[in-house]
């Protein structure tokens, strides 16, 4: 049975993005509407018809059926890419699980409504004590638009386009005549905020005269494979296997080149932690002023802007971090993801979307092609590629042929507490740091902790000091000055720390586990000389301080950046000859089925950090946990042997990429509430769980092992921090090989949640392979 009502929104570039009306589909359309189709419809008490797109179809009207009105017409002038985006909100709300109004708002940005932050203005030009004469000459004319905006400007001067051609109702014709008359301007500046004034130095058309960059014979290769099956109409996905330093980039911009000549478009996803000048300024010396960037400091109106410029085509590719996916270019070719690995491509928020997913998804639709670019891919992505349902492309050497790669020690944390060295350097890494501070070469220290200190205990009775909103030790801030505090890292709760333990009285609080701050502090004990720079959350706020340590650090006006894994990604220092992991195994700790692959990235990257000039780079990993595969792996730089270790232990366990995963997270400032409901949907889904996800296709689905294979139930259980911002969590694992079996559950759970309102007080989400721990 085809659907009898479809949503529908009108308007879909604002805030009235919230509001979806409810048509009837009349005999002479079924069969015929489909989700992000352009319509057009009776509106308003007039029943002016009006252009509307279709965003959901139902069987049920959601108020009286008489009152509902029918489409009038499928149109014909829908556009095309506004169709497509809401297609594709239709496909993520499918996938991920939220509402459709999430989903658009995801898919299309919204606007500001900010006086002065419109787009075009209109100027009167004319001198106040002209405007009688002209108004008395419109009058004689019967010239009432003209009248219209005279009155207007009289009063304000400047006043935004689109007001004047919507609420003043004046035509582009009367506007472009008075333009002519010299009455007024139409100002253009400030319309496409200019983004790049921001990025400091960044100009169009820079660099021109920079000597291009050859591609060595792997990157043509690369270059090569990729647009001669694009020529043949035969799009994919890509995964770009590249070492660090093996000149991804420059692969990425060859085929953008061509893509470009092609009449397409492009769009390039970066890791907001490497989207920095360095690689916007490369793709600037290429592709001048066709290329914009998108990022969080942009404000909202900016980045509508830069959407404004791909929709007209001003630009013909935009650089950004996960939601520059949906930039509405009209032929798009091709969609770059560069560090697909990364966690950041993951939505922290409903709809919880993956970008390579959504990307491969948007690709098929219009015809493109995808490219995955890495030195450590996600476990997912290289089983995919070897599958062949990506195609593998490979670069094996460091483009810049001197740059070799770093030497890499292991040092064990364990031996050095029998040998007595209770500090947190080893003598190895000590003796390495003199080293270079002696050569004038540069250290870069990390670790996974901001901070002074992990958390204060009680030697007495062992209490451990907690925020009292969260269930998390709170962390020691500036001991033993004027800043000292207690501070906790979820919340941001501060306190004093106590003179006593609040439990015994006993005032033998000390505190344990070692934080950035501490490395600094001792680093600047024992090598007084040296010049050192911090960089974590606690240094960064203001605004501009990341680039004025990176700044400092790269200029040579520091010897030593400690910092936590922000300093590692993505940032280039030919300086640098030695990366010191002071606690490599933090991450190892989390309570996660991605922890052994993040810490491999995070000390892959870390090597990557070493030796990128002229001189031969060091690392040194400190561990207690030397011999786990992960630390191995990272210690011979050797992906395809973590790769086979991960694949055994996911496999093993059944996790990703061997199974599909859907968390169910529940949340509620009541305890009672938070159980119950996580014990309704728990009981719902073992109901749920006797459907059949026949008519799902999922390519991930591998018929050939037991397709049908119960759902696998986990929990409910507490999230592993329970109580957080005053929040009790509890979460619930649903794992199958059939990825549609588990949207179905899903959907019984979203029906289950409509039909429960006592529930509305707990907030629940879905998180299909999670990239984190709850
Ligand atoms: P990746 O992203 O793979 O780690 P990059 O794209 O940052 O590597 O390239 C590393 C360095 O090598 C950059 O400084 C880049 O300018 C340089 N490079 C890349 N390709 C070439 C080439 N074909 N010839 C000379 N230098 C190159
Ligand atoms: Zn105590
Ligand atoms: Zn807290």
């Amino acid at each position: 049975m085809s659907p009898k009502y479809a949503d529908i929104i009108i308007n879909i570039s604002h805030e009235a993005i919230d509001r979806t009306f409810q048509y009837i589909i009349p005999e002479s359309l079924e069969g015929q509407i489909r989700i992000g189709m352009s319509v057009s419809i009776p509106f308003g008490a007039g029943n002016h018809l009006r252009k509307g797109y279709v965003t959901g179809l139902s069987n049920e009207p959601k108020i009286e059926v008489g009152k509902l009105k029918e489409i009038a017409a499928i149109s014909e002038k829908g556009i095309a890419i506004e169709s497509s985006l809401i297609e594709l909100a239709a496909f993520i709300r499918e996938q991920y699980g939220s509402t459709m109004i999430n989903a658009l708002k995801t898919v299309m940005p919204i606007k500001e409504k900010v006086r002065g932050l419109t787009k075009k203005e209109i100027r009167l030009l004319i001198r106040d004590e002209e405007v009688d004469e002209r108004r008395a000459s419109y009058e004689k004319k019967h010239a009432k638009a003209k009248l219209r905006l005279l009155s207007e400007l009289a009063e304000d001067k400047v006043i935004p386009y689109n007001l004047v051609t919507g609420k003043l109702n004046v035509s582009s014709q009367t506007i472009s005549a008075m333009v002519k008359e010299g009455a007024i301007a139409v100002e253009e500046e400030g319309y496409y905020r200019n983004v790049f004034s921001r990025e400091k130095g960044i100009l169009p058309g820079m660099g021109s005269n920079v000597r291009r960059e050859i591609p060595n014979e792997e990157q043509q290769a690369a270059i090569d494979r990729v647009l001669e099956d694009y020529r043949a109409d035969n799009y994919g996905t890509y995964l770009l296997r590249g070492i660090t330093g093996s000149g991804k980039t420059l692969v990425y911009i060859e085929i953008i080149d061509e893509i470009l000549k092609l009449g397409k478009q492009a769009i390039v996803l970066i890791p907001e932690i490497a989207l920095t000048y360095q690689t916007v300024k490369r793709f600037r010396q290429r592709f001048g002023e066709r290329v914009t960037i998108m990022n969080s400091r942009l404000s909202k109106g900016e980045r509508y802007d830069q959407f404004e410029k791909a929709k007209k085509g001003d630009v013909s590719v935009i650089i950004g971090p996960r939601s520059a996916l949906f930039a509405p270019f009209p032929d798009l070719g091709l969609i770059v993801i560069d560090e697909e690995h990364e966690t950041t491509y993951k939505s922290d928020y409903p709809p919880k979307y993956h970008a390579r997913e959504v990307a491969i998804k948007r690709a098929q639709m219009c015809g493109a092609s995808v490219i995955l670019g890495s030195a450590t891919p996600s476990v997912e992505s290289n089983y995919w590629a070897l599958r062949g349902e990506y195609r593998l492309l490979e670069l094996t050497r460091r483009a810049n042929e001197n740059a070799r790669l770093a030497e890499v020690s292991v040092v064990d944390l364990r031996e050095e507490l029998k040998l007595g060295n209770r500090s947190m350097f080893s003598n190895h890494l000590k003796s390495q740091i003199a080293d270079r501070l002696g050569r004038k070469e540069q250290v870069m220290l990390f670790l996974n902790r901001r901070g002074y200190a992990g958390f204060v205990s009680c030697r007495s009775c062992g209490h451990v000091l907690k925020c009292p909103h969260c269930d998390v030790s709170l962390t020691v801030h500036y001991p033993k000055t004027s800043r000292e505090r207690l501070q906790c890292h979820y919340c941001g709760y501060e306190t004093k720390r106590p003179a006593k333990c609040p439990e015994c009285s006993s005032d033998k609080l000390a505190s344990f586990g070692v934080g950035t701050e501490q490395v600094e502090a001792k680093i600047k004990e024992m090598f007084p000389e040296a010049r050192v720079l911090r960089m974590d959350m606690d240094t960064t706020k203001k605004k501009g301080a990341h680039e004025r340590i990176l700044d400092a650090f790269a200029n040579g006006q520091a010897d030593i950046l400690v910092g936590t894994q922000m300093i590692v990604k993505g940032h280039d220092f030919p300086g640098v000859t030695l990366v010191g992991a002071v606690v490599a195994d933090t991450t190892l700790f989390e309570n996660d089925y991605r922890a052994s692959e993040k810490t491999f990235d995070l000390l892959t990257q870390a090597a990557g950090r070493a030796g990128r000039g002229e001189l031969k780079g060091e690392v040194v990993i400190q561990t207690y946990q030397p011999d786990h595969y992960c630390i191995q792996a990272a210690s011979l730089q050797d992906y395809d042997k973590f790769y086979e270790d991960e694949k055994a232990y996911r496999s093993l366990l059944s996790y990703p990429p061997f199974c599909h995963m859907m968390a169910v997270f529940i949340e509620s400032p009541e305890e009672e509430l938070t159980s119950k409901v996580s014990d309704g949907l728990y009981a719902e889904s073992k109901a749920a769980e006797g459907i059949d996800g026949a008519d799902y296709k999922t390519e991930e689905a591998d018929k050939s092992e037991k397709p049908d294979r119960p759902v696998q139930l986990i929990g409910p259980c507490e999230a592993s921090i329970y109580k957080l911002i005053d929040q009790y969590r509890k979460v619930i694992y649903l794992k199958h090989k059939d990825m549609g079996r588990l949207i179905k559950i899903k959907d019984c759970l979203e029906r289950y949640l409509e039909a429960h309102e006592e529930y509305d007080k707990a907030r629940v989400t879905f998180d299909f392979d999670p990239m984190k721990s709850y």
